[in-house]
């Protein structure tokens, strides 16, 4: 396969960093083709403006997002944006590397998010989710947290995890883009233990040893929804 490897953490000797390096190197003698979008050390841009465009369709008011699908139709986006946005295409699967920051992805990656998933590209009134611009491709969040694991449950004071803090990303982003989310790989509070980080590391080469195999997140397809976009009846819990 086609890893790509979006890796958002500004220290490299981190336990992002070394997850990283350990998917690199696990993932290349397993034979796949890997490339790293190494957000901090290539000094990626955060925020969204002007300067993503070789030119502006309107130059007295920036709507952004209209300037996005006249980039995508004219080839006209920055160089940093049109580089990422090939890597996508490139890919099969995309992993994102993160420590979780306000329960959310660092602001790097949320910029790389907000500037390199366009309309027009990855996303149009007919083409989202199930049908969104990446569809065909997988994509996984490797990510770790400060707070403990039974923080993050249903009753937890941090809240489901799974189904309420990564939602927005698994979810809004990545199978919004077309995307097949699957289910992400967490290290938990890797700060405090030196073996429960040796630990990570095993289990971690162990989920990229079978990353074909990771099961999905089973989101609905747009099929499943209405014209006001509420799910079918028969297909709620409860009915
Ligand atoms: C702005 C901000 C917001 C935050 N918001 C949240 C939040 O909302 N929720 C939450 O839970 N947490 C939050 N945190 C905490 C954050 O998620 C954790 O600090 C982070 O996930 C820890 O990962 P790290 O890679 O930065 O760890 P590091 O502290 O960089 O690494 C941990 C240890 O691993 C060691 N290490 C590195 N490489 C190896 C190796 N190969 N083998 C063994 N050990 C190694 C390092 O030396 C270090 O001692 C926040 C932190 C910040 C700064």
């Amino acid at each position: 396969m086609n890893v790509l490897i979006v890796y958002a953490h500004p220290e490299p000797q981190s336990f992002n960093g070394a997850l990283k390096d350990l998917a690199v190197s696990e993932l290349t003698t397993l034979g796949h083709q890997v490339k790293v979008s190494d957000l901090y050390a290539m000094n990626f841009k955060a925020v969204a403006d002007c300067d993503d465009f070789v030119r502006l369709q309107n130059e007295d008011f920036l709507k952004y997002a209209v300037e996005q699908k006249h980039a995508v139709k004219t080839n006209g986006f920055s160089k940093d944006i049109q580089e990422e946005q090939e890597k996508l295409l490139w890919a099969d699967f995309v992993i994102f590397q993160f420590p979780l920051w306000w329960y959310s992805v660092p602001a790097i990656l949320k910029g790389w998010f907000d500037r390199v998933f366009a309309p027009g590209f990855i996303y149009s009134r007919d083409m989202r989710y199930d049908t969104g611009g990446l569809k065909g491709r997988k994509a996984m969040l490797t990510t770790t947290t400060g707070s403990p694991k039974h923080a993050y449950t249903p009753y937890g004071m941090d809240g489901d995890i799974y189904e309420k803090i990564l939602y927005h990303i698994n979810h809004g982003m990545l199978y919004f883009s077309g995307m097949e989310s699957v289910e992400p790989f967490i290290a938990w509070t890797p700060s405090h233990d030196e073996n429960d980080r040796k630990r990570y590391l095993e289990e971690y080469k162990e989920r990229l040893y079978h990353l074909s195999e990771v099961p999905s997140i089973p989101y609905h397809p747009t099929s499943h929804y209405d014209e006001d976009h509420q799910l079918k009846m028969e297909y709620r819990k409860e009915k």
